[in-house]
Order: structure tokens, then C-alpha cells, then sequence
């Protein structure tokens, strides 16, 4: 069995501010050993269950928080930026996984409960709707691997993601790790009886097929992001087929989901060239 995992960092027991994501920062370090603790805890469950490849996509930040020699022996990773659909590249592999797990997930932009919610480019993006329903990062990602026939076996996080989860996909797995109090506050649970969690529920998603989720994309599908600032939307609106709906609101549709998630990554990089450091 063949199976991708996604890890991002905002998701991860123990971690509730956003300094704590940010190479250079006190609590980094930290936070980066659990981010470890907790992959490895879910590719033992899935070693366990009979997977013989599996591959890690570091998906926080700058994409090189994982260290390879830290990383279980038995997965391959693939570290840094820029890599072609960013969070989930690799799952459009010849090599196609049997299914994908979303690792240290968050919450969307906007969701006040979610611990340090944001949607790709927390900076950039306020809001992100694929046809008129706002999604975050995990739906953004289970569409473009669904696009690809990828399965979703297990996503962790908070309970602010587990309700979002639940609300895009119905019956998904999804595995709480610590509960939301607010955007930069969580209880923590204890971090033994996270990681056994972690490696039985990754043990019986691998096992248990009936509870995988392929997400099809709509097609055509709209994507609409609403800017943080309105020069974001002057710069987005710039690039060919993107319609300027408002002061801050832009849309692009296609029939193809991979091309619409390309292009929202695209006026992602783009809207942050506008960014201002004294006026915004
Ligand atoms: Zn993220």
C-alpha cells in the first residue's frame, strides 16, 4: 500500500501562536520536535497497517521544517518551496498513493474557534469559496487530490477543524489532538495519549477502506478569494480570466480543479507582493 501524508504545523498538539510557527523564533525548535513526534507516530500506525511506501510532504511555511534524519527510517520527504500544488504536491504522482492523510490541519480563515486559523496566505487571503462555500486549506487539498482520484484516509487537528471536516465531507476521520479555545489559545491533551492516538487511528484508517473519502471537485469549479487589501485585488486582477467581482473580491473558473488551485496559489504569491509593511 502506497500512502502521502501532508503535515502542516498550526494543527500540532502543543502549538496554539503563531510565533511558535515561525523558523527563527523562540519555541520553533519546539514546536518542530512535535511536529516530528506526531508524523512519525502516524507512519508507525501506517507501517503497521502494511504500508511499504510512504511519502511526507513538508507543507508549513517555506516547506523545510522536516528533518529527514529525524523522520521515521521508513518514509521518503520532500522538503521546500516552490513545488508544483505546494501543500499536496506529490499526490498527482505517477506513483498514485492509495490514499492521502492531512497531518497538523487547521482551521479556515475566519473561523473564530480554530487555533491560529488561516487559509493558505493568513496575510493575503480573508476568505476562500469554492463554488460560494467557504473552504480552508483542508478542503482546498482534498478537492486537488480528489481531482486525482486520492482518497482522504485521516486529517488531525483541533475541534474547529474536525466540525469543518465534518461540514464539507460528512463521515470523514478525523482526529482531534487538542481542543480550540480561540484563535491563539487551546487546551492541550497529554501528548502520550496523543501519539497513541495518532498511530492506532492511522493503523485503522490504512486499514479500514470503507472509511476513505475521495472528495470529486465541482466542474466547473469557481474560486473566489476575498483580499486582504484592495491593491492585492489590482495585482489579481491583472492576470488573464481572473474577474475583479468588488473592491476586494476576485473569481477564476475552470473546469479543471488542478488549474483553479494553481491559479489560487498564483494570486496567492501575487497578492503578497502587495503586501505593505506600514499600511496594513
Ligand atoms: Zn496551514
Amino acid at each position: 500500500m502506497r500512502a502521502y501524508i501532508s503535515v502542516d504545523l498550526e494543527g500540532i498538539n502543543g502549538v496554539c501562536h503563531s510565533s511558535q510557527t515561525q523558523p527563527g523564533e523562540p519555541g520553533y525548535e519546539r514546536s518542530i520536535q512535535l511536529m516530528h513526534a506526531e508524523t512519525n507516530a502516524v507512519i508507525e500506525g501506517l507501517v503497521k497497517a502494511g504500508c511499504t511506501d510512504i511519502l511526507v510532504n513538508d507543507s508549513h511555511w517555506d516547506m523545510r521544517n522536516l528533518r529527514i534524519e529525524l523522520l521515521h527510517p521508513k518514509a521518503h520527504l520532500t522538503s521546500g518551496w516552490q513545488k508544483p500544488f505546494s501543500m499536496v504536491s506529490g499526490v498527482h504522482s505517477a506513483e498514485k498513493p492509495d490514499f492521502a492523510c492531512f497531518i497538523g490541519y487547521h482551521a479556515r480563515s475566519g473561523c473564530a474557534t480554530g487555533v491560529l486559523s488561516h487559509t493558505y496566505r493568513a496575510q493575503v487571503f480573508r476568505d476562500v469559496r469554492i463554488n460560494d462555500v467557504l473552504v480552508g486549506e483542508t478542503g482546498l487539498n482534498a478537492y486537488l487530490a480528489g481531482a486525482f482520484g486520492v482518497p482522504i484516509a485521516l486529517i488531525t487537528g483541533d475541534d474547529a477543524l474536525q466540525r469543518e471536516c465534518t461540514e464539507l465531507m460528512g463521515q470523514v476521520n478525523c482526529l482531534v489532538v487538542k481542543q480550540a479555545v480561540s484563535r491563539y489559545s487551546a487546551c492541550f491533551m497529554p501528548q502520550k495519549q496523543v501519539l497513541e492516538s495518532l498511530e492506532k487511528g492511522a493503523y485503522e484508517a490504512a486499514k479500514a477502506k470503507t472509511g476513505w473519502h475521495l472528495l470529486k471537485p465541482p466542474s466547473p469549479a469557481k474560486l473566489t478569494i476575498t483580499l486582504a487589501d484592495t491593491s492585492m485585488a489590482d495585482a489579481c486582477e491583472l492576470v488573464p480570466n481572473v474577474k475583479r467581482l468588488n473592491d476586494r473580491d476576485v473569481e477564476f473558473t475552470d473546469k479543471d480543479y488542478s488549474l483553479v488551485f494553481r491559479v489560487m496559489l498564483a494570486l496567492g504569491a501575487l497578492g503578497a507582493s502587495r503586501k505593505d509593511q506600514y499600511f496594513s
